[in-house]
């Protein structure tokens, strides 16, 4: 608030295990190592959903027995002739008829049939390829005129076929796809096509097709029905697996991906685009939500959840394979650190939970009610420890703890592991709480009773009530509040927003000075000193002014003992000498030969370059070392007296005046006017002001006026606020006074002080 504060961006821990959880998954799913994976939930959700088929498909089946038979391309032939009669629509034949022997499949099988349109001839990669030789049932004359239409795929991840292309495209030409053709759809090069696994081969119509050629069928059953003729081979282990239904014929991928087509089309969501969503909201909600994050990791745990359960009911299929990674890893991390936390989090002499838990609690409670954080401070608590075991103190701490929890047992207690106990606590009002304090403190009147021991417990109390400062400052300024409370005269010490204000002030002022010395927030004020034997201005005392652009005038009281605190007093010092010196010089009051009094803090007669100081600026400003008063205030502050008076003594020589400012007051008596060269003595304004109502002041400055007299010493009397006191010094033969009444502080020196004094001598 003061001065600079340049804040760094603390990113909290969770948002950080957030960003490395994602960075991981990212990575993860960048070299899709998590395929196998997103391939288990895959073939889960096949297994556990299901669908039921158009209808439209009938599968005739030719077992590895025929195919190797010697008869295969006659019962090929009277298949292709009985299915035609049937009425089929269109018959795919997808067998491997070259498979054996020296793959020759110049097949007799197509011969003497009509309605060779209703056929289609399935391609398929010669070695598994995907990108290898196509190979078609028969390749003879009769086949150059059938329509023909390929199966692209070699086999996936894991031996599975997840989806289909929608052109096969060889150097020479591009083929329509198999599953596109069954489907009756067109298929677009270079898409992929999902396959919805839900469906199961024992939902489809299957002849066997050597019943088919000995018209062992219900024709009905293929009325209108889009055939397949497909292979099945009597070793399983050459089948290949259908992720949701065990082994079948290779012809299934295909059908399925057709009617997954007619079902309209599997909906894919990659990984990339899952887990951008589910980083983002599990970095807002680590980044963001505070007292609802937990209801926001359970609802992106239920998303998760529902990415995977989905796909039993609906045709979709989720990379959330990586997306897995992320919220392992984050929790992973969650958990390890609050595991390493909660070790940090008990204390172990005390049983109870530690001032990090009570950060971290009230952290997360920021957007709650207003909170006290109230210390308690256990005074004697080595005496007491030194005679208690180790389970005796446990029971010790236990039972203050029950004790300051006597008007909510809700409370929850934390302890530093030393003599403070905190804890944080709906806040009313100042004097509820205070209260509150005093009763507990007239509850630990008792001694509490230990193992049959009784012990005292004597507690003092203090609050800290800066609800908008952050919680360990919070913590940390209750601390500091109860370490200076005391048994006898002070037990509970509330702190609020002033108090925060003036501590940050602190903690900054050094920087606040010297940024306002440099915008001209800080600058000097004139008062004139008057002679009441001429009536005239005799001189003018410079007095620092401090205008904050936030903080309005501060007292020069209130801040000069903070500079010195800073260390900035030789700053101010040499400013104001100079600030007021040049202001002085410049303005009309100058030529009438007053002097000018700077003030000068006695903790600077323990500089001994002051006095070049003072000589260097009067040198620089050229003004006359005669013209100049050093008033030297706080003298109680002078610690090396051998130095303050060799620095004096110094500066006397070098022909300024030293005025003895406060006279009377705190040290500032005969004996600083008798030990040090002072050419002028300041009464103090706490005699001055009284000297109309009490004759005991009125002697003391008649005294003081005689003194100087003797000691051929200027008198100045200060603090004259009205004329009576004015005529009084006047009469008591005071030679200067200086007060509002003849004169205030003034930015620049003024000159109308003159018709006051000739009031009092009339
Ligand atoms: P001081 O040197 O005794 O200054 C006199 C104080 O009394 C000034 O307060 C002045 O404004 C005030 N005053 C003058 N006439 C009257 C009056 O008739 N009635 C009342 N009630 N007050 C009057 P200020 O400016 O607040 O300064 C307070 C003290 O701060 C000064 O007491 C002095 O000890 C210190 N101070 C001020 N300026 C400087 C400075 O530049 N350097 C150092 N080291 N100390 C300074
Ligand atoms: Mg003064
Ligand atoms: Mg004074």
């Amino acid at each position: 608030m003061f001065g600079l504060k340049v804040k760094l961006p603390v990113v909290p821990r969770m948002v950080r295990h957030a960003l490395i959880a994602a960075a991981l998954a990212f990575l993860v799913a960048f070299v899709h190592l998590l395929q196998p994976v997103d391939v288990v939930f895959w073939r889960l959700q096949s297994r556990l959903g299901h669908v039921t088929p158009s209808g439209e498909m009938l599968f005739v089946e030719m077992r590895e027995d025929t195919l190797e038979g010697p008869n295969k391309d006659q019962v090929l032939n009277a298949a292709l002739r009985e299915l035609g009669q049937a009425g089929s629509r269109t018959i795919f034949i997808d067998l491997p008829l070259g498979r054996f022997g020296n793959g020759n499949t110049q097949s007799a099988a197509l011969e003497g049939i009509d309605g060779l349109d209703k056929v289609r001839l399935v391609g398929r990669p010669l070695h598994g390829d995907d990108e290898g030789e196509l190979r078609f049932p028969i390749e003879n004359e009769q086949a150059s005129k059938i329509q023909k239409v390929a199966a692209g795929r070699s086999a996936g991840p894991f031996g599975y076929f997840w989806s289909v292309p929608g052109k096969i495209v060889r150097e020479d030409r591009s083929y329509g796809s198999f599953a596109h053709a069954l489907a009756r759809r067109d298929g677009e090069a270079g898409q992929e096509y999902h396959i919805d696994y839900r469906f199961v081969p024992e939902d489809f119509l299957t002849l066997n097709i050597s019943d088919v050629a000995n018209s062992k069928f219900d024709p009905n059953s293929v009325i209108g029905r889009d055939v397949v003729i497909g292979f099945v081979s009597m070793d399983t282990n050459e089948l290949p697996s259908m992720p949701g239904s065990g082994e079948a014929s290779i012809s299934f991928v295909p059908i399925f991906a057709a009617e997954s087509m007619k079902a309209g089309n599997v909906a894919f969501v990659d990984r990339f685009e899952v887990l951008g969503v589910f980083a983002l909201l599990l970095f807002l909600a680590a980044a963001f939500l505070n007292s609802i994050r937990r209801y926001a990791y359970l609802l992106i745990g239920i998303g998760f959840a529902a990415s995977l359960i989905a796909p039993i009911f609906t045709a979709l299929r989720i990379e959330s394979g990586a997306s897995l990674i992320l919220l392992l890893a984050y929790a992973a991390m969650r958990g390890l650190s609050r595991w390493r936390g909660s070790i940090e989090m008990n204390s172990g002499q005390t049983g109870l939970p530690t001032l990090k838990a009570l950060t971290r609690k009230l952290e997360a409670d920021q957007l709650q009610e207003r909170r006290a954080v109230v210390a308690a401070k256990l005074h004697g608590l080595s005496d007491v420890l030194a005679v208690l075991g180790d389970e005796q103190k446990l029971e010790y701490f236990g039972g203050i703890a029950k004790r300051l929890k006597i008007a909510n047992t809700e409370l929850e207690i934390f302890s530093d592991d030393g003599e403070h106990l905190v804890w944080s606590d709906v806040f009313e009002e100042r004097g509820i709480l205070e209260s509150h304090l005093l009763a507990l403190r007239a509850i630990f009147a008792k001694p509490l009773e230990i193992d049959g021991k009784q012990v005292d417990v004597t507690v003092t109390f203090s609050a800290d009530l800066s609800f908008t400062d952050a919680a360990s400052r919070r913590i940390g300024n209750a601390i500091a509040l109860v370490d200076k409370t005391s048994l006898a005269d002070l037990p509970i010490l509330l702190d609020d927003q002033q108090d925060v204000m003036d501590r940050e002030w602190k903690v900054s002022l050094q920087s606040s000075i010297d940024n306002a010395l440099q915008t001209g927030a800080i600058f000097a004020v004139f008062q004139p000193k008057v002679s009441l034997k001429t009536g005239r201005i005799c001189g003018y005392e410079a007095l620092v002014r401090w205008n904050d652009p936030e903080r309005g005038f501060i007292s020069p009281a209130y801040f000069i003992e903070q500079c010195e605190q800073a260390g900035r007093m030789e700053k101010l010092t040499r400013f104001m000498l100079e600030e007021s010196m040049r202001k002085f010089q410049v303005s009309d009051a100058y030529q009438y030969g007053g002097t000018l009094s700077v003030n000068v803090s006695s903790t600077m007669l323990s500089n001994t370059s002051l006095p070049e100081i003072v000589c260097d600026i009067l040198e620089k400003v050229g003004f006359p070392e005669d013209r100049l008063i050093i008033e030297v205030t706080e003298t109680a502050r002078i610690h090396d007296q051998l130095t303050a008076r060799s620095v004096l003594s110094a500066l006397s020589a070098v022909g300024v005046g030293l005025s003895l400012d406060d006279f009377g007051t705190g040290s500032a008596g005969l004996e600083t006017l008798y030990n040090y060269p002072f050419s002028e003595i300041k009464i103090d304004r706490a005699f001055v002001k009284d000297i109309t109502t009490s004759a005991k002041a009125r002697t003391i400055c008649e005294e003081v006026v005689t003194l100087g007299k003797k000691l051929r010493m200027n008198l100045v009397a200060e603090g004259i606020e009205d004329q009576e006191t004015l005529q009084l010094l006047t009469d008591m033969g005071c030679p200067t006074a200086q007060g509002y009444y003849l004169g205030r502080p003034e930015p620049t020196p003024a000159l109308d002080a003159l018709q006051k004094v000739r009031l009092a001598k009339n």
